[in-house]
């Protein structure tokens, strides 16, 4: 059994040979923070996420680097318009990126460095560039040749007749069409942030930022380099071709891109305004883990479109798994052990492990789990499995989640006497024609997830 990955540069998928035996480098393109991120975003970290945990259940001991851009154009207009420091700004929206990935249950990186920690290490490089003759000077800035760099275009599969040689882009930002040289070191400007380095007064541009703090904490070659499909080009085309310039080494061995989360078709992005947080989603009662769900389930290399609908039959069908979880946890029996369920346990956890090692096929491996509990329902309500039995289903669900991350067991019972109790306390505020403590708990129920349905008999509550 090995594990293989789809890799962007060879556009397929290969056999996954770290360059260090167990050791896996992981090095995955991280926020710009001037926003909230969108779930879009989260769709790239969630994957990245998954690929570090699968990893670590195939046995690699994985060092995960993403770094955090507190440094381009857009946080630094953001920061002038609202009148506040660039860090003050941009600290905001490090901590609402922290507090959205813990929801989501993606587990830390070893280190996320800022762009604006890491200003000498860019300079440093851009100064190799310019030794090396692979950066001119113009204008007061300073930008990549890409004529000079022999490969440029392979991983982004661009058609290099069209590059017009010596025609330079300085926005961090610019269509795909524009193949031209890029800027590594932008001039200083008024009214913008500066650093004072040995090639000059002024500040980095966007893409030198991966490629020198992926060399700081890496070294030149790393084993994974992570990020959604929209990062291909230019950005990581230009990190590679800024990095295998500087150091003569290959840069990244396999290149991993998930695709777009997209809403009626486009692309989720701040600039089309079809944007939604996770925040959002919480407010209308779904647990970030029905986000998650949604997004381990499909393939990472499939469009994903978003809609309400798909949400709710995300948090449905998690709603199930978790049933089945605290059911095979819960359950007890004294009838003698029942073999075909250990044929089964050992069935299913070979289908996992052959669909994850084939390029993180995650739809087939819920196929194996559904089957699993397709299999174990009507046996735990036959009662002809063993405690036993049951005991190893539980554990091969949690093992599964090691890896997916989505499952919620054991709240449940406090839960509901939670949730009994705020209801108690609403219907007294009713009574008390308190109505706007009854709204505030209704909406407090809201967020936990919980739908107030008035019936006859009295207040119901379901799950959303
Ligand atoms: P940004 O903050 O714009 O640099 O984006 C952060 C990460 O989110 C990058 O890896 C992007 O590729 C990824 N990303 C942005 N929009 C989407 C989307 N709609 N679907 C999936 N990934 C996205
Ligand atoms: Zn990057």
């Amino acid at each position: 059994m090995v594990v293989k990955f789809y890799n962007t540069l060879s556009g397929e998928k290969e056999v996954f040979v770290p360059l260090n035996d167990k050791f896996v480098g992981m090095y995955s393109c991280g926020p710009t923070v001037y926003d909230f991120a969108h779930i879009g975003n989260f769709r790239a970290y969630v994957f990245a996420d998954l690929l570090r945990r699968y990893l670590e259940f195939r046995g690699y001991r994985v060092r995960q680097i993403m770094n955090i851009t507190d440094l381009d154009d857009k946080t630094i207009r953001a920061s002038g318009e609202q009148g506040v420091s660039l860090r003050e700004y941009t600290d905001r929206y490090i901590k609402f990126f922290f507090e959205d990935i813990d929801l989501l249950r993606i587990r830390r990186a070893d280190l996320y460095p800022r762009v604006t920690d890491h200003i000498e290490e860019m300079a440093d490089m851009v100064r190799v560039l310019l030794d090396k003759g692979y950066a001119y000077r113009k204008n007061g800035s300073i930008y990549f040749k890409v004529e000079q760099f022999r490969d440029y275009g392979r991983l982004a599969r661009l058609d290099l007749s069209k590059i017009k040689p010596g025609a330079t882009v300085e926005a961090d930002e610019y269509e795909k069409e524009d193949v031209r040289d890029f800027a590594l070191w932008k001039e200083k400007k008024e009214g913008e942030p500066f650093w004072v380095a040995s090639i000059g007064e002024g500040r980095p541009g966007w893409h030198i930022e991966c490629s020198a703090i992926s060399t700081e904490y890496f070294g030149p070659t790393i084993d994974i380099h992570t990020g959604g499909v929209d990062n291909i080009f230019p950005h990581n085309q230009n990190e590679l071709a800024q990095s295998e310039a500087a150091t003569g080494q290959k840069f990244v061995k396999y290149w991993m891109h998930c695709e777009h989360l997209l809403v009626n078709g486009k692309k989720m992005s701040k600039s089309l305004g079809n944007i939604i947080a996770l925040r959002d989603l919480i407010n209308k009662g779904y647990r970030p883990e029905a986000l998650r769900y949604l997004f381990v389930s499909s393939h990472y290399r499939s469009k994903l479109n978003f809609t309400w609908e798909s949400i709710q039959h995300a948090a449905n069908t998690l709603d199930r798994l978790n049933k089945f979880v605290e059911r095979v946890r819960d359950y007890e029996s004294n009838v003698r052990k029942n073999d075909e369920i250990t044929m089964l346990i050992s069935r299913t956890e070979e289908k996992f492990v052959d669909e994850m090692d084939n390029d993180l096929n995650t739809p087939g491996a819920f196929a194996a789990i559904f089957e699993l509990v397709g299999k174990v329902n009507p046996a735990l309500d036959e009662g002809n499995l063993s405690t036993e039995d049951a005991k190893m289903v539980y554990e091969l669900m949690l093992r599964f989640d090691d890896v997916l991350g989505i499952l919620t067991p054991g709240e449940r019972e406090e839960l509901s006497r939670e949730i009994e109790a705020l209801i108690e306390e609403r219907e007294r505020a009713r009574k008390m024609k308190n109505f706007a403590l009854a709204d505030e708990i209704r909406n407090r129920l809201g967020e936990m997830g919980i739908i107030l349905e008035d019936t006859r008999e009295g207040v119901r509550w379901r799950r959303k």
